[in-house]
């Protein structure tokens, strides 16, 4: 297929859901106003939000016949696990120096004062940066608050020949390219920030990213997992057994729901009813093209109240998730070995689902969906967040532009032309999305499907070493 034709795939699937935020949004305030000034209209407008949504639902399901009637699903196929296997590949080079003791080194430690999610995400950001200033990465994780012993007690070491942060020369970041071993701030403090920061992807791989994946910059983040999370024994004997005695099943929606600490704080409060009606929507849309014997979701959360409520509230659900889990997770600041086992099996059978709901402003939720990537062609599309649009810590700017204008409706609203570029903020779900525009420097809403992403493409090393 062409580059083309796969973004305006993509483009068409990502504008149904749009035209529906905005149609549904809009009747929604009309039937409100209509309870007061015009009840014999409330009727009405249900009978229209009924009939609309199920329109909307049957372009999902042709849109989805549609890719696979397009007969490239092969090709999508092929393409993700070639690209995958060079990265690897490269990873692999990158991590395996012949020679540790003249090799050039970026140190990185594992133990942010942050969660598990948190600590990944400075991990692989370290990664990305070895990755682009081609030194091996050293990750310290001795005495790590979720496993004392280290990361590589838990999972793969990052390198099979080249462990320690020995060198003859030291320097902080960014030091001098000759200098042995550099060692990395965490990405808030980071001075100078280099150009291959998120949520930038490497240029050589861009154009065949850009056509196989809705969002390459997550799939890009998903092989640093892919090659970081590599279990030891114990670890895949868990979660094999886990899912053993989970019953764990296709279809299976992945909802995470996070509490406690979270709320009100960094996330609003969001009812459960509020998840369930996005599983129930991805069911419905299912059932148009396939028999589902059993709903089924696999709920994680820190708060194990929510597991009994759901049960008890959607009754005919097969509901996968382990209440111990949450609880421990709900101690989690105390960060023991019990609490990463939880969030570690959390973690993988989300991202083994078919389809998450979540909110973004959660590292937890944006791990899983990262994982995600590499399990699929591309699985940019298999999510559903309650609130912020996928961003990543400590990015450089969130940039898409215009292909509609747009002239603003309201003092609220931005003026679009054409090539503009807009800074995103956030997307509302309901039509629009606030930004910035970077010409006219305003601040304000604009229409969602008048944008795409910008995909920011760097130069990084090209690992000439690694065969194609
Ligand atoms: P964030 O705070 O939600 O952005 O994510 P972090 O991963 O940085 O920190 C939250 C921590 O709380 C996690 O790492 C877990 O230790 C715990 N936690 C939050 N939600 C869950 C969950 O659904 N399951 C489990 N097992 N632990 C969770």
């Amino acid at each position: 297929p062409t580059s083309e034709y796969e973004q305006l795939r993509r483009r068409l699937k990502n504008g149904v859901h749009e035209f529906w935020y905005y149609m549904s949004s809009e009747l929604h305030k009309l039937q409100k106003q209509a309870q007061t000034s015009a009840p014999q209209m409330v009727s009405k407008i249900n009978s229209i939000l009924e009939m609309g949504e199920e329109h909307e639902m049957a372009l999902l399901t042709d849109l989805s016949s549609l890719q696979k009637a397009d007969q490239y699903d092969g090709w999508r196929e092929k393409e993700a696990a070639e690209l995958s296997d060079l990265v690897q590949r490269r990873l692999h080079f990158l991590q395996n120096p012949p020679d540790c003791s003249q090799a050039r080194k970026l140190v990185c430690s594992l133990n942010k004062g942050c969660g598990f999610g948190c600590q990944l995400h400075h991990a692989v950001y370290c990664f990305m940066v070895a990755y682009g200033t081609e030194r091996t990465l050293i990750l310290k994780s001795f005495g790590w608050r979720y496993h004392k012993g280290g990361w590589e007690e838990v999972f793969l070491p990052l390198s099979n020949t080249c462990r320690d942060g020995d060198g003859a020369t030291y320097a902080h970041w960014p030091g001098k390219p000759h200098t042995q071993v550099v060692d990395l701030p965490i990405i808030d403090s980071l001075s100078p920030r280099p150009p291959y920061l998120p949520l930038s992807v490497p240029a050589d791989l861009a154009p065949r990213l850009s056509r196989l994946h809705g969002n390459p910059f997550v799939w890009w983040v998903g092989q640093f997992l892919k090659y970081m999370l590599r279990p030891q024994t114990s670890i895949s004997t868990l979660l094999q057994e886990s899912a053993h005695k989970l019953g764990f099943e296709k279809p299976i929606v992945g909802v995470h729901i996070r509490r406690t600490d979270k709320v009100g704080t960094e996330a609003a409060f969001h009812p459960i009813e509020q998840y369930m009606d996005v599983v129930e929507k991805y069911f419905d849309v299912l059932e148009y093209s396939q028999k589902v014997e059993q709903r089924r979701i696999y709920l994680a959360s820190d708060d194990p109240r929510v597991i009994a409520e759901t049960k008890r509230k959607y009754p005919h659900y097969e509901i996968l998730g382990d209440p111990v889990v949450a609880k421990s997770a709900a101690v989690a600041t105390r960060y023991s070995d019990n609490s990463l086992m939880g969030i570690i099996v959390d973690i993988h059978f989300l991202s083994l689902s078919d389809y998450l709901v979540c909110t973004f402003s959660s590292q937890v939720c944006r791990v899983a969906y990262e994982i995600m990537q590499s399990l699929h062609p591309d699985a940019a599309d298999r999510f559903h967040s309650l609130d912020d649009i996928y961003y990543y810590g400590g990015q450089l700017s969130h940039n898409q532009v215009a292909i509609y204008p747009h002239s603003a409706q309201s003092p609220g609203e931005l003026d679009l032309k054409v090539g503009d570029q807009v800074g995103v903020a956030g997307n509302h779900w309901d039509g629009y999305s606030k930004g910035k525009n970077l010409r006219t420097d305003k601040i304000g809403l604009y229409p969602s499907f008048k944008v795409v992403d910008k995909v920011e493409v760097v130069d990084f090393p090209t690992y000439s070493e690694v065969p194609l």
